[in-house]
């Protein structure tokens, strides 16, 4: 029995990736988790490497994992070194499966000697005949020692060395999960069986691995996901015959698309895929080998790399779902906001407002500090983009300018170091984007509000709904202001935000014409579009030469 209230001594929770790939939003909410619940209770916060997957596992993953972490403030008190983070103060080290591995071989020698571990010999070929024998008979498959099995046989066979795995020996009784945040979780004796501990490769297997590690490095709290829920019997029994404590148990809620699928990589590939079939392209120009590709069109559930994903993407302009937490700081999101709403999706706070309505904003410290399982749902989580967006919106907004400028500098040397010029006024240019960004990257996106400020004077193209509204109609035409506002343009000085939009207000009030009837002509010239961002700053960023650049062209378009 756990009790999930009482903790018998200091919180440790640990996160355990395996590093096979960036860190995904699911590991991201597992890994919040278990840091806030060790910051609320005083408790310590570990990192380990689930590496026994050697031909999967990569250093450049790990180096990754580690980054997105530490990116979202999530730091660690033992695990791996990242600069001022990690290290071993207790000497519960090597925080890789892949060095401990003789810990590992002493469980499981202790398991053998006590007969609640043995060699099975079957070879791949066989299991998979066994495994076809019940999927025809409508039955699940499970291996278990079969009754009259000859012990001395078999440890004679294992000395001398013919490949086997070795199996835990199942207790053939009921178990029940007491789970912190599902309660009761019973699993029938019939649904389990006698797992391999150590494969023929000699390596251990994850569940053998993360419960001589939970144990060995004091983990109080196991906190993952519910695709792990079928596992905690398993480990529970393990812990038992080994005579490790039982740690508190809590499986976090599922994290869902809009359309109620689990939210997962698979969803790159499902985009990326209806694009690609839409677009009808020739297959021959994209960057991807013809054959692959063909197969993967034709299979709802085929994966691509990433790398392969992100250049079937580049090819064909098309923007993947975020799924990773390199993806969201790509996109140019706030990590303190990616971090809010990660927590929202299974815990709250659990207090209103004013307003009657949700607190839901809050700071890494406030979850840090009030972080408790109990307040963890049962239920699907989520995943709603615009509300995240909203969040960051939001946040941007309400930044000063200093730390706005700080930031979004950030992000552009890392992501799009060659997006603006050196000539480029910055604080004129980010004071007029920000309030139509939503994230770091709206600036400089190529359909964002200072787009126009990053083309040259040919590079961009005329919203044609725009010229005939705003150029091509009235008496007289938006042309014919366009070319008697090019003189007042050339003659303004400075060429400032204020003295642009003071000049251009008296030039309409000698007309007794609204400020529109000059602002929008103006602005479809120069940025292609009647939606920009104030007049005086449009004008103002582009510079004067490179505004009159436009008016020539625009008015050459009247032809
Ligand atoms: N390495 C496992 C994973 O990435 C960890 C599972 C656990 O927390 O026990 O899913």
């Amino acid at each position: 029995m756990t009790d999930a209230t009482k903790p018998e001594s200091e919180v440790i929770t640990r996160f355990a990736p395996s590093p096979t790939g960036h860190l995904h939003v699911g590991g991201a909410r597992t890994a919040l988790f278990s840091w806030a619940l060790a910051r609320a209770m005083g408790g310590r916060f570990l990192v380990r490497i689930e590496d026994t997957d050697q031909a999967r596992s990569s250093m450049e993953a790990v180096e990754g994992l580690l980054e997105d972490l530490h990116w979202l403030g999530m730091d660690w008190d033992e695990g791996p070194a990242l600069g001022e983070v990690g290290g071993d103060p207790r000497g519960i080290g090597p925080f890789f499966q892949s060095e401990r591995t003789d810990r590992y071989d002493t469980a499981i020698q202790q398991l053998l000697e006590r007969d609640l571990a043995y060699p099975a010999f079957e070879t791949p070929e066989e299991l998979d005949a066994l495994r076809a024998e019940a999927q025809r008979e409508k039955r699940n498959f499970r291996y278990l020692r079969p009754d009259g099995w000859d012990r001395d046989a078999a440890l004679e066979r294992w000395q001398a060395g013919e490949p086997c795995v070795i199996r835990f020996r199942m207790p053939r009784s009921d178990v029940t999960v007491e789970d912190a945040i599902l309660g009761s979780v019973p699993f029938e004796a019939e649904q389990l069986d006698d797992f391999v501990l150590r494969k023929r490769d000699g390596f251990p297997t994850y569940h053998l691995a993360v419960v001589v590690d939970d144990e060995q490095m004091g983990v109080s709290h196991v906190l993952r996901g519910q695709e792990h829920l079928n596992n905690t019997p398993k480990h529970m029994a393990l812990q038992h015959a080994l005579g490790y404590r039982v740690p508190v148990f809590g499986h976090l809620p599922v994290i869902q698309n809009a359309d109620g699928s689990k939210m997962s990589k698979r969803d790159k590939d499902k985009t990326a895929r209806a694009f690609t079939k839409e677009a009808g392209v020739d297959p021959v120009t994209l960057p991807i080998e013809s054959d692959r590709l063909a197969r993967w069109l034709g299979d709802k559930r085929g994966q691509l790399e990433t790398s392969e994903l992100d250049a079937l993407a580049a090819a064909l302009g098309l923007v993947l779902p975020e799924i990773t937490v390199e993806d969201f700081r790509r996109g140019g999101y706030l990590p303190e906001v990616v971090v809010n709403f990660l927590a929202l999706l299974g815990w709250s706070p659990g207090e209103k407002l004013e307003d009657g309505r949700d607190l839901e904003r809050f700071d890494p410290g406030f979850l840090a500090e009030r972080f408790s399982l109990d307040r963890v749902g049962r239920s699907n989580a989520r995943f709603d983009r615009a509300k995240l967006l909203a969040f960051n919106q939001e946040t941007i907004g309400a930044m000063d300018e200093d730390a706005f400028a700080a930031r979004w500098s950030g992000w552009l040397r890392r992501y799009a170091p060659a997006a603006v010029s050196t000539e480029l006024d910055v604080p004129l240019f980010l004071r007029a984007t920000r309030p139509r960004s939503r994230t770091l990257a709206d600036p400089t996106a190529p359909d964002g509000p200072g787009a126009f400020a990053l083309s040259s004077d040919e590079g961009f193209g005329y919203d044609d709904k725009a010229v005939t509204k705003w150029l091509a109609k009235g008496d007289p035409s938006g042309f014919v202001r366009l070319a008697e506002l090019r003189q007042t343009v050339a003659e303004i000085e400075p060429f400032s935000p204020d003295a642009i939009e003071a000049s251009i207000a008296s030039w309409c009030e000698a007309r007794e014409i609204g400020m529109g009837k000059a602002a929008q002509p103006l602005r479809v010239a120069v940025t292609g579009s009647a939606a920009s961002p104030a007049l005086g700053d449009t004008l103002a960023i582009l510079g004067r030469e490179s505004v009159l650049a436009r008016i020539d062209r625009c008015l050459g378009e009247q032809a």
